[in-house]
């Protein structure tokens, strides 16, 4: 299986990614994951990375269409993978295109989960994560067993740098300028399966195995 999973910021993505890649036995591949970790690295892409995720907006195509094609030339690709977050522009998109078409693969589905943009904030700001296993909560649709730990591992939970509400409005907004499009891109190539994500996660992801079998 070569999957992406896209959708507005905060629709579920990343939930449902860690249940898609655990059933299908595919590496889950985030780039706002791999930027997260080179920021807590202090590594260079890190520091470059970090000045647009604080404003919601997105780290240049260049710096992020290097960093995919490195990772999805790892081993552990060969057989599927799931993108979570990219492409988010029409030009990650086109050069996704490029990178298989080098490696003679295609991609077998794009999930959209689609969420109405008015309860999206709310699910940002409320959000909180793992800060060793990444798994992720949600102070009122997805609590944690004990208020601020990990169920997975017991370690604190900690809110994400970028989930405050001008931050969360900001990318809403660039994901209707640079990412929307996507979609209609997507749905050309006869790619585009949308879910309903306004449901709960285990609903959301009956749908998506629904939607992948067909
Ligand atoms: P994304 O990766 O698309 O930004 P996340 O998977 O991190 O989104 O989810 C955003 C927030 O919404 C998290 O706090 C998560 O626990 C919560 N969430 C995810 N799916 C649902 C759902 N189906 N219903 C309610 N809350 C959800
Ligand atoms: P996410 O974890 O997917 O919500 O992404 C968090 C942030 O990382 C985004 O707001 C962007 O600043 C950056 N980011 C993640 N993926 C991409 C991408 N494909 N292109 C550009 N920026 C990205």
């Amino acid at each position: 299986m070569r999957l992406l999973i896209t959708g507005r910021p905060g629709a579920g993505k990343g939930t449902q990614a860690v249940n898609i890649t655990k059933f299908y036995n595919i590496p889950h591949i985030s780039t706002g994951d791999m930027f997260r970790a080179a920021i807590k690295n202090q590594t260079a892409l890190g520091m470059t990375a970090k000045g647009y995720m604080d404003k919601g907006a997105l780290v240049p195509d260049e710096v992020t269409i290097g960093i995919v094609k490195e990772r999805l030339l790892e081993p552990d690709c060969k057989n599927g993978f799931l993108l979570d977050g990219f492409p988010r522009t029409i030009a990650q998109a086109e050069a996704l295109d490029k990178i298989l078409s080098e490696q003679n693969v295609k991609l077998d589905a794009v999930l959209d989960v689609n969420v109405a943009r008015e309860i999206l904030v709310r699910r940002m700001v409320g959000r909180r994560v793992c800060k060793t296993c990444g798994a992720t909560y949600h102070i009122e649709f997805n609590k944690p067993k004990t208020e601020g730990i990990c169920d997975n591992c017991g370690s604190a939970l900690i809110q994400r740098a970028d989930d405050t509400e001008s931050t969360a409005v900001n990318r809403l907004a660039v994901y209707d300028s640079q990412t929307a499009p996507l979609l209609a891109y997507y749905e050309k190539q006869g790619l585009l399966k949308t879910v309903n994500g306004d449901q709960p996660v285990d609903h959301v992801f009956a749908d998506i195995k629904l939607a992948l079998s067909k």
